[in-house]
């Protein structure tokens, strides 16, 4: 197995979060110039290594298991490796298969066969993973999302940067970068703004193959909180319904408690999926607040018990949701 450590350029950096920070080798072979500032990243752990540059936004990585990705055999060019190691590489990790990587094979093979692919895209320009602590911290904690999930931010104060206080959410499909959201904190418009692919719904990377049901929700954050998915929208595009339903689990829809959320349920009841609209207080609108509230387990519990999938129940529970929003 190649030790990739030992092809990094001189000058490392290691911090104290397992990265190793160098001058990037990816940046000129981009358009963009030559890094200087050591803004090249590589977390290498037992299972396989990633890349991250935050000078030009290149990203590889690799699995132990899984085929040298495109652009990880890029990546590794740079580096040095030669050409004849890294098709040694690759042989030695598919023998290294194990039933995870069979797993996700054949979940791959599936996606390719209902034709749902998006295309590996870049984070926005010098966004690092958040710090431990502070203010941006806070709001994700605050907001309950998990804590080995990866968001972002641009963390320098230069002036080439968002000024606006924010939070960015990686959108990954199959373990890749295919899009971002960014949650600006303060109360100006707009709140959000995305690079986001048709028919793409977030949270798929948060599901456990050992669970039977999923849950779609609205928001991002809902998704996050609960371990559910974002549809991102108050209606369930077409090519968004094959991705949910090519994950092969039970299908509970859980609406936003307002105007917009009515809409979304009339699409569930089209497609024959389930509804949940528990009865939370009026303060709790959407899922997120009701994990802010009761905690996961707590939130799930009234999702669960909530769960109709009789049409003429759903529709009465719909019409006694459209009294609460009025009143
Ligand atoms: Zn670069």
């Amino acid at each position: 197995m190649i030790d990739i450590l030992s092809y990094l350029p001189g000058k490392r950096k290691a911090t104290p979060s397992g990265w190793v920070s160098f001058n990037a080798v990816c940046c000129h072979h981009n358009g963009s110039n030559v890094d200087k500032r050591g803004r090249g990243g590589l977390k290498a752990t037992d299972q396989g290594w990633s890349y991250h540059c935050f000078n030009c936004g290149y990203t590889a990585s690799f699995i132990l298991g899984r085929s040298v990705s495109f652009k990880a055999r890029r990546l590794l060019s740079w580096m040095g490796v030669p050409d004849a190691e890294i098709d040694y590489l690759n042989l030695e990790s598919l023998k290294h298969r194990n039933i995870y990587g069979i797993l996700e094979d054949r979940q791959k093979t599936f996606n390719t066969l209902a034709a749902i692919e998006f295309e590996e895209r870049d984070l926005p320009p010098y966004a690092e993973l958040l710090v431990d602590e502070g203010d941006y911290r806070d709001y994700v904690c605050r907001r309950r999302v998990p804590k080995d999930f990866p968001v972002m931010a641009q963390m320098q104060n230069d002036g080439v940067h968002w000024t606006r206080p924010h939070v960015i959410i990686p959108f990954t499909y199959d373990n890749k970068i295919v899009g971002w959201t960014c949650r600006f904190l303060d109360n100006k418009q707009p709140k959000f703004i995305s690079d986001s692919q048709p028919g793409y719904v977030f949270g798929t990377d948060l599901q456990n193959n050992t669970w039977e049901h999923v849950l779609v929700t609205e928001g991002i954050f809902d998704a996050l909180s609960i371990g559910g998915l974002a549809v991102m929208h108050n209606t369930i595009s077409d090519a968004q319904v094959r991705l949910i339903r090519n994950l092969g689990k039970q299908i509970t829809v859980v609406p936003d408690q307002d105007q917009a959320g009515l809409e979304l349920i009339d699409r569930a009841v089209e497609l024959g999926w389930a509804v949940s609209i528990p009865e939370w207080p009026l303060h709790i609108k959407d899922v997120n607040d009701a994990v802010i509230e009761y905690s996961r387990l707590g939130a799930l519990l009234t999702i669960m018990q909530a769960r109709e999938t009789s049409k003429i129940k759903i529709e009465l529970r719909k019409k006694q949701l459209a009294k609460r929003i009025r009143t």
